[in-house]
């Protein structure tokens, strides 16, 4: 049985006084970071686990004979465990560590057994790390990619999407959480209509596990990635969930030590799940400032954090729509704390490299998501994605700061 967690009462400075970079300034300003969805900051907490563990207890995970070893493995299985509680996982077996949500994918994609003819259905409005894993199927293996288009709210059909499952898909691999638009998918639904025709789904929560609470078990979901550095942890650590048995069907990734059983000259077996896809020393350290971000979060309210996230977007989004130079995009009925836009006549780029001048930090680009801009018809926006410890007043600093960058460009 765990302790009950007492959970902190919600307020923005007490949140911020955990994250010592927001303390800083730059150019001059104070810095209003806006470029959480790219990568968040990290608390005191999840710093001083890593270096804590460094100082104090670091050895080699496994197979150890000595103390230290032996605390190292126990740090490193307890923050899978720790993982597994956090998505509602069943059991710490079904969660690998890997080196970002983006290896996670290419984890399952690799795994799967393909033929040609054989089907992928993935929607316009995925990640890089979920289009390109299944571009190397389809190149490689003669897999057909089927697309799920969106609305231009960012809303994916169900009936379109039931229509592209048939007899030859092999996954669904969709978002949970879009990184440009912020549009939220039905993912019960999704899951729904695909286990209908006894089609896997692969969910990519690299954006909603740290916006919203998870539970895979909840959501039915066969296969679900996500990322440490977003969920306010470090980078070089992810994790793919999977179901047992949906783990157990993967061919390894990666070889190397650990991921076998028995290894001889012309004979080689693979160890049992999740240690079958970890092959060589794993992100030690990296898991360890895992399990301080989950534990960290997970001492928060997290129903007002997303009620604050709310509040951010609906200022932000009700102070862009007033601005008729600004063109807001994907306004998703479900849609979190992630706002894109362009700015009429200005390159996003420009517009991003002005507010860095005034403390704003805001990311410029396609967002890894090409083919979303090909829909959104734009080939870059600007885009502006809060945390929970941003402050609603840096809404307000942020539109300050587009209508400098407007009498600068326009
Ligand atoms: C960031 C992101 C990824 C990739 O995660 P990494 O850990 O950076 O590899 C994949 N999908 C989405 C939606 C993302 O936002």
């Amino acid at each position: 049985m765990n302790a009950p967690i007492i959970k902190r009462p919600f307020d923005v400075e007490a949140i911020r006084a955990d994250f010592p970079i927001l303390a800083r300034q730059v150019h001059g300003r104070p810095l209003v970071y806006l470029d959480n969805a790219a990568s968040a900051q990290k608390p005191e907490a999840v710093i001083e686990a890593m270096a804590g563990a460094m100082r104090g207890a670091y050895a080699n995970v496994h197979r150890g004979l000595h103390a230290l070893a032996n605390e190292t493995t126990d740090a490193f299985e307890n923050a899978r465990a720790s993982v597994a509680r956090f998505i509602c996982a069943a059991t710490p077996e079904q969660i690998v560590f890997t080196k970002g949500g983006t290896q996670a994918i290419n984890i399952v994609a690799n795994g799967l057994d393909i033929v040609p003819g054989d089907e992928i259905v993935l929607s316009v409005m995925e990640h890089h790390s979920n289009i390109v894993p299944w571009h190397f199927l389809r190149e490689r293996k003669g897999a057909v990619l089927r697309w799920l288009d969106i609305d231009d709210d960012g809303a994916i059909d169900l009936n379109a999407l039931d229509a592209l499952i048939g007899p030859r898909t092999k996954i669904v691999a969709i978002t949970h959480m879009s990184n440009v638009l912020g549009a939220k998918t039905a993912a019960a639904d999704i899951v729904r209509l695909a286990h209908a025709k006894g089609v896997p789904v692969l969910l990519d929560g690299c954006q909603s596990t740290v916006h919203g609470r998870v539970d895979v078990g909840a959501l039915g979901v066969d296969y679900f990635a996500f990322t440490g550095h977003k969920l306010y942890g470090p980078t070089g650590i992810g994790v793919l969930y999977g179901k047992p048995e949906r783990l157990s069907a993967l061919a390894p990734f990666e070889g190397g030590g650990e991921m076998i059983d028995v290894v001889e000259r012309e004979r080689v077996t693979y160890n049992e799940p999740p240690h079958r896809f970890e092959a060589g020393t794993p992100p030690i350290l990296e898991a360890i400032g895992l399990h301080a971000a989950i534990d960290w979060l997970s001492g928060q309210d997290r129903a007002a954090i997303e009620a604050h996230e709310r509040a951010l977007r609906d200022r932000a989004s009700e102070a862009l729509a007033e601005l008729n130079w600004v063109k807001l995009h994907g306004c998703a009925p479900d849609k979190g704390a992630i706002l894109s836009f362009s700015v009429d006549g200005a390159h996003p780029h420009d517009v991003a490299q002005i507010l860095d001048r005034q403390g704003v930090a805001i990311r410029a680009g396609h967002h890894c998501a090409q083919p979303l801009m090909q829909r959104l018809g734009v080939t870059a926006t600007a885009r502006a994605s809060f945390a929970c410890y941003n402050r609603l007043e840096e809404v307000d600093v942020l539109i300050e700061a587009l209508h400098k960058a407007r009498k600068l460009l326009g």
